[in-house]
């Protein structure tokens, strides 16, 4: 039998649209829909008889209608392609498949492009929407992005405490130590080391050791502000940056750590643990040159304390050298 060519020309369009492996909708501009392939009618469930010469926002209500309405009028005004990815919006039709990855249903992750369609005479009328399954591509990355937070979590914390780890503490000092030079802000830096820990270890076994370093650091996650920064400086020393906060006020947070921690008792099987903490602290000074430094003058503080006695608080005074040696004056 002979046909036209233009029909046979047709029949081959219409099954390639049908046959490719994503959506194909063509809409006019009252959204009605004038090509429905078969990969819709797979996900939605929806067949073309169903839906063709129907407004697709009247037969599936749960589409974004404001935005994808606008996206639509605004590729008929300018007349060029428009696409949506699926970072910005996992999905524009709610369809879900089987994931090999997940072993179980799962929605699908589309990209969208819209082509605005040209008549003969020239004029846009209606629109081409496609819609690609990019899951897999969704799922690995997104997988990716979890592994590297992970991992970067793991490298900035300590496994034993879940504080900063040294390096990283030491980085958000050094980040302190700089901002508080250009802004000439006020910031104290506490350090402090647990009192006779070797006894500790020695009486109750490390075991029991670790439990209480365990302890004292939740004791002082629940004592700092959500704004200070405490890291595991050493095996049973550590450190918290309280940045806006001057040597005096820092003293109401050591007080209070302090005091929770002499009064907590650390369980460990039938036996009570009792231990005491000595600070030092040293609000930043413009005769600083380095973090270190810092370090150094909160660190000599602390040992004041222990020399001390222990079990207490000390706070660093800056000597007459050192601010005479900022003023300019040998
Ligand atoms: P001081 O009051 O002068 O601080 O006395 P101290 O006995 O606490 O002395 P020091 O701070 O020098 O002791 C540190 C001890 O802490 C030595 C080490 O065996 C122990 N230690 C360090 N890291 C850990 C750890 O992760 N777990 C346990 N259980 N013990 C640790
Ligand atoms: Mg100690
Ligand atoms: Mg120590």
């Amino acid at each position: 039998m002979n046909y036209p060519e233009s029909l046979s020309d047709f029949h081959l369009t219409a099954q390639l649209i049908d046959n490719i492996d994503a959506g194909v909708v063509m809409l006019d501009r009252e959204y009605r829909v004038m090509t429905w392939n078969t990969f819709m009618k797979a996900y939605s469930g929806i067949s073309a008889d169903q839906i063709m010469g129907e407004n697709i926002f009247e037969v599936i209500p749960d589409l974004p209608q404001e935005w994808l309405k606008n996206k639509i009028q605004s590729t008929f005004k300018l007349g060029t392609r428009s696409f949506s990815c699926w970072e910005d919006r996992p999905y524009i039709f709610h369809f879900i498949n089987f994931s090999p990855v997940t072993g179980g249903m799962a929605a699908m992750y589309q990209n969208m492009t819209l082509t605005p369609l040209k008549a003969l005479d020239g004029e846009y009328r209606h629109i081409c929407l496609t819609i690609t399954d990019v899951s897999d591509i969704a799922r690995s990355k997104t997988h990716l992005r979890e592994s590297n937070a992970q991992l970067t979590h793991l490298s900035i914390t300590d496994k034993l405490t879940q504080l900063h780890n040294r390096g990283h503490w030491e980085s958000c000092l050094s980040n302190e130590f700089d901002h508080c030079r250009h802004s000439q802000s006020v910031a104290s830096l506490v350090m402090f080391d647990i009192d006779h820990f070797k006894k500790v270890n020695d009486t109750f076994g490390h075991v029991a050791g670790d439990a209480v370093i365990k302890s004292i650091s939740s004791l002082l996650k629940k004592a700092k502000r959500q704004s200070d920064i405490a890291g595991r400086y050493g095996g049973e020393e550590f450190g918290v940056i309280l940045p806006g906060t001057t040597a005096e006020l820092a003293q109401y947070f050591t007080h209070r750590l302090r005091n929770r921690i002499q009064e907590s008792l650390v369980k460990v099987d039938v036996r009570d643990i009792r231990v005491t903490i000595s600070l030092g602290i040293c609000e930043w000074a413009s005769w600083m040159n380095s973090y270190e430094q810092w370090l150094e003058c909160a660190d000599s503080a602390l040992y004041q304390s222990k020399r001390q006695g222990r079990n207490r608080c000390t706070l660093y005074q800056s000597t007459t050298e050192q601010c005479a040696a900022m003023r300019g004056i040998s």
